[in-house]
């Protein structure tokens, strides 16, 4: 069963999660580490608990998701998995960063694409790709069916959504989205979101104001 441990990072306060099981494999989803002292944490926790990294996963590419791609790859030899869609905003996270006083060094290396319906192994645990574009245009979300939880980055949060008012953004598609892709799930999902407390699918199927 994996077991999932979040951080909260940078100025824009994003949720980083690592996910690991009994074997102390681990995946990182959405290294948001900013500050040296932020990617310390991480690593610490790493380091600390005996974890080994497999997987370096974002679900999409926004700079608060992006900061510590660079430091996670190349710490801990790992290759970037994200959908094909969300390489643009990548690209253009750096100069995002200095708009935003946030200048930071972005990932170089290869990339491995995901899409919906694929599966990713962590020795006996699966995740699914749920793809749920609305907020960027190839956001995907991580379903663990056993765990009962989703990490759906910035696609529905405790109460809220996520905004689509930036480039590739699609509100009708994201509120699709949501009620076709993840509001389907059992109502007792746990929903770790890119940004604010947890919340499960079944609370935010009755209490969601953008849902109703
Ligand atoms: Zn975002
Ligand atoms: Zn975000």
């Amino acid at each position: 069963m994996l077991k999932i441990r979040s951080f909260i990072f940078s100025p824009i306060q994003e949720n980083t999660y690592v996910l690991y099981n009994e074997q102390k494999d681990c995946i990182i989803i959405d290294p948001g580490c900013y500050f040296n002292a932020e990617k310390d944490e991480l690593d610490a926790f790493i380091t600390q608990s005996g974890l080994k990294p497999r997987m370096l996963l974002n679900t999409h590419c926004h700079l608060d998701h992006v900061f510590g791609n660079k430091f996670v790859a190349d710490k801990y030899g790992l290759t970037l998995h994200l959908h094909e869609q969300e390489v643009a905003l990548l690209k253009y996270a750096p100069a995002s960063g200095l708009m935003y006083d946030l200048p930071f060094d972005n990932y170089q290396g290869d990339f491995v694409y995901l899409k919906q319906g694929d599966s990713l192994l962590l020795g006996t645990d699966e995740l699914q790709v749920i793809e749920a574009p609305g907020h960027s245009p190839g956001h995907i979300c991580f379903y663990s069916a056993d765990g009962g939880f989703i990490v759906g980055g910035d696609v529905l949060f405790n109460r809220s959504i996520g905004r689509t008012d930036l480039p590739g953004g699609n509100h009708d598609l994201l509120l699709r989205n949501i009620r076709e892709k993840l509001f389907v799930l059992p109502d007792e999902t746990v929903v770790y979101s890119g940004h604010g407390p947890v919340t499960t699918i079944g609370e935010e199927k009755k209490y969601n104001p953008f849902l109703n």
